[in-house]
């Protein structure tokens, strides 16, 4: 037996990555262009400027295989980073497998989890452009935090429309927002129109992600100077969490070690194509061949059931239309504790890696045995998950033991996106025994997609 390999592994300043990865530049099949759903032709730069930043609009599209990581978001970088990859001995062992378990923890940074690795430069970028403020929606509540960190620190006023039930039932996420001092909104709200008709219809409306981003977006649109900020699904964020894999392999390298497996939960699939991002290229470019698993929950299977076709990147669609996995943008999943892994859609990049074959496997998982495993997880390696993050531990015990059963003594590398301090509710229902399964019909899902038949003139 080599050296023991120590259980968290570190970079030196040296040898952190200064340059994201751009996976599309190795992709044989680039994702079908976004489309503009009003002319049906692919989005134009114009479509996309009054929206985003205009630098971050270039990352949308670029084909460039490396980016540099701008000085001040190197700085941020630094107060937090690299994350640690742990080795999970403690897991190991209670498994009693041959595999060797990895971790990349994204959960130690005060919003506790890896959507701050993109927020620091989507807000440096509009900063260096002149904008005045941002927008954005949050759900759960972790893009919002990430964002009112990234915003605090590069002294830019943020607006956070919050969906109202989270509001509600998370206060503290609220008052971490307004710490790092963020305007945070109840949505729907009466600061914008479509709130304000939403709320004439039903005043009770306890919102959803997709009104939040509706309002967030009209908000951005129709005030000068003002863009708006999202933390996940589009390339220019995969590219961003692209420093998760590229510190991984690094890491991992250090001590003699290349995954056999890499797993990470999917929500709109920014912490996977991050966590990929270094792997996929060694696999793109023939020199290795790791084996992908997508994890997602069963209450919104995308990737599982979903259809790969155009639809609306929100449930107001005033988004441009994107070709990906889908399950439509009017299903509404029901509310499971996994408020993350809850959207309708999957990024472009990944599902056309799915679709190709390249990303090998997408799994869905039920609620409670997520929840098994965050707890047995908890116990053993001294860290509360996020739930979102606990769908990858549950598929890495799963391969664990099928490694076990075949007595193959396997490298696995899962990322472990966040840390679970702010879930506790979640984990109230778990020890209460509340906690159940949920799947949609095939009639459901048959119902949601029956209306995807767009048509773009490409
Ligand atoms: C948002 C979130 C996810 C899922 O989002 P992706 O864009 O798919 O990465 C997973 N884990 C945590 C902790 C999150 O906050």
């Amino acid at each position: 037996m080599s050296k023991k390999v120590p259980n968290r592994i570190l970079l030196t300043e040296e040898q952190m990555p200064k340059q994201w990865y751009n996976v599309r530049a190795d992709m044989p099949t680039q994702h079908a262009p976004y489309i503009n759903p009003r002319t049906m032709k692919p989005a134009a730069p114009e479509d996309l400027t009054p929206v985003f930043a205009e630098e971050l609009c270039k990352q949308e599209v670029s084909l460039e295989r490396y980016i540099d990581i701008p000085e001040e978001v190197l700085e941020y970088y630094k107060l937090y980073r690299p994350s640690p990859v742990i080795r999970a001995y403690q897991l190991e062992r209670l498994l009693d497998t041959p595999a060797r378990i990895y971790y990349k923890y994204e959960g130690s940074n005060t919003s506790g989890s890896h959507k701050l690795n993109s927020a620091v430069p989507q807000v440096y970028y509009n900063k260096k452009q002149g904008i005045a403020r941002i927008t954005t929606e949050t759900g759960a509540g972790q893009w919002g935090t990430a964002l009112a960190m990234a915003c605090a620190y590069f002294d830019m006023p943020l607006r956070v429309y919050m969906v109202k039930v989270s509001y509600q039932q998370k206060p503290y996420r609220k008052d971490i927002m307004e710490t790092y001092g963020a305007n945070v909104f109840a949505s729907p709200s009466d600061t914008t129109e479509i709130g304000r008709a939403i709320l004439a219809k039903d005043p009770g409306n306890t919102g959803s992600l997709g009104t939040a981003i509706s309002e967030a977006i009209e908000m951005a649109v129709s005030t000068p100077n003002t863009r708006y900020s999202l933390g996940s699904v589009l390339n220019q964020v995969l590219l961003h969490q692209s420093i998760i894999g590229m510190e991984s392999k690094a890491q991992l390298e250090a001590v003699d070690e290349y995954p056999d497996y890499v797993i990470g939960s999917a929500g709109g699939g920014s912490n996977l194509g991050g966590l990929m991002s270094s792997f996929m290229q060694d696999r793109l470019t023939g020199k290795a061949k790791p084996y992908f698993i997508a994890v997602e929950p069963s209450a919104c299977p995308s990737f599982t059931r979903g259809k790969f076709t155009y639809d609306f990147c929100d449930v107001g669609h005033i988004t441009p239309l994107a070709k990906m996995y889908t399950l439509g943008s009017s299903f509404i999943p029901t509310s499971i504790h996994a408020g993350g892994l809850r959207y309708h859609g999957m990024s472009p990049v990944l599902s056309q890696l799915y679709h190709d074959g390249f990303l090998d496997e997408a799994r869905a998982v039920g609620q409670k045995e997520v929840f098994d495993a965050a707890v047995l997880f908890a116990k053993h390696e001294a860290i509360l998950p996020a739930p979102e993050s606990a769908h990858a531990i549950k598929a890495a015990i799963d391969v664990a033991l099928e490694c076990k059963e075949r007595g193959e003594a396997k490298t696995i590398l899962f990322g472990l996106t966040g840390n679970g301090n702010f879930d506790l509710a979640a984990y109230a229902d778990y020890n209460a025994g509340k906690l159940e399964n949920y799947a949609p019909t095939d009639e459901d899902i048959a119902k949601s997609v029956a209306d995807l038949n767009f048509e773009p003139q490409l």
